[in-house]
């Protein structure tokens, strides 16, 4: 058999494992959806005039965030990228630092970070969990830096390395236990890139809680939008006062004097968007079941399907399942490009994990750990239609 037609004989079996769940039409990756009250509370910010940076819809936001993920406080921003932007920077990350991320992420990650005059520097993945790699990355650190001062040191560039930005890759949980041990032992301070994980729990606790700080994001294709928005979780009173006055353009507060006590950020998230947040917050639960129903449906659809896995929750942990994933067995990584072939033209829109961000040209020349697992999972993953209406 030539390799053309084996290819194409599992991408059809994608298509058809794919197709017996979700019916014959053609399906997005993932799409937003508003069944609860969206147009109430869009209407209650438009009779009132209150659609930007005054009304109730913000704070009411910040608190049923807050009150779902346990963190004590939730300030909420424009966007993701803009949360782990502020999270860096009240954690103290400077110029010239360098910060550890994963570098399998979204390029949002490595962004916040350069926002801050810092260079990522890049971390593999675990194969369990596809998120950073606790054990790798403390034999790392051992072997690359040292304490100076109470602060790590990369020997090679001689720069501080000065925070970790742990990611949970769709969803699914890394392993923070691990990753905290190696931040305490480094002196490093932890962000977590909750991104994708908004109902996403380890051994009982939400995602994003765990550091000093966690970001959350509701774009369009994360699991509740606000159109554009995100949060930085914190239990720490003091950096969630400064969190909120940073991204207020640090105005203190007064009847009518316009004064600034440093540089900030016009990143508060406007009530229009908090509005739209408070009526999706209200449907996650039901969104989070279908998500979990729709992952029993294909795991029963690719139970069967040789040569590939359908990704599932860590071990005592809990996913949200935002985006579905399957990974091929080492070996096939040949077959991945047919089976996006197949797929997108049978309709389904499947698509690769991202580029690893050390292969984008503005990161090729950022430090970095071996990546090999990193450059294996990039190689074999594929995500697969995940919206929760598909239920
Ligand atoms: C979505 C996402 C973000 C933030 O994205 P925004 O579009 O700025 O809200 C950050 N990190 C990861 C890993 C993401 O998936």
């Amino acid at each position: 058999m030539s390799m053309e037609s084996v290819q194409s004989v599992l991408g059809n079996r994608v298509v058809a494992a794919i197709r017996s769940v979700t019916g014959p039409e053609p399906v997005p990756l993932h799409e937003p959806q508003f069944r609860g009250n969206e147009w109430v509370y869009l209407k209650e910010c438009l009779d009132s005039t209150f659609v930007s940076s005054v009304g109730r819809f913000v704070d009411r936001f910040e608190a049923e965030l807050a009150d779902y993920t346990g963190a004590r406080y939730a300030v909420a921003v424009v966007n993701g990228t803009a949360a782990l932007h502020i999270a860096l920077k009240l954690a103290g990350v400077l110029a010239d630092d360098e910060v550890l991320i994963p570098a399998l992420t979204f390029v949002a990650t490595a962004n916040a970070v350069t926002y801050c005059g810092a260079i990522p520097h890049f971390v593999d993945s675990a194969a369990s969990t596809m998120g950073p790699d606790a054990v790798k990355l403390r034999d790392y650190l051992v072997e690359c830096t040292e304490q100076r001062a109470g602060q790590c040191v990369n020997r090679a560039s001689g720069r501080v390395i000065r925070a970790l930005v742990p990611m949970h890759v769709f969803g699914h949980p890394v392993d923070i236990d691990g990753l905290l041990a190696v931040a305490r032992d480094f002196n490093l301070a932890v962000v977590e890139d909750a991104a994708e994980s908004l109902g996403s729990f380890y051994h009982g606790q939400h995602t994003g809680t765990f550091g000093q700080m966690g970001t959350l994001s509701f774009n369009g294709n994360k699991t509740i939008t606000t159109g554009g928005g995100g949060a930085i979780l914190t239990s720490n009173t003091e950096l969630a006062r400064h969190a909120k006055h940073l991204t207020t353009t640090a105005k203190l507060p007064h009847a009518w004097e316009y004064r600034h006590d440093e540089v900030g950020y016009n990143y508060r998230m406007p009530n229009l968007n908090a509005a739209l947040g408070c009526a999706q917050i209200e449907q996650l639960s039901a969104m989070l079941a279908a998500k979990r129903e729709l992952y029993e449906c294909y795991r029963e659809a690719f139970a069967h399907v040789e040569g590939i896995k359908l990704i599932s929750e860590p071990e005592e942990c809990l996913s949200n399942y935002w985006l579905q994933a399957l990974l091929l067995d080492i070996g096939l990584e040949d077959e991945r490009d047919a089976i996006l072939h197949a797929t997108n033209e049978a309709g389904l829109m499947t698509r690769p994990v991202w580029i690893l961000l050390h292969e984008l040209a503005s990161f090729t020349s950022c430090p970095r750990m071996d990546l090999s697992e990193a450059q294996s999972l990039a190689q074999r993953l594929i995500n697969i239609p995940s919206s929760a209406g598909l239920i």
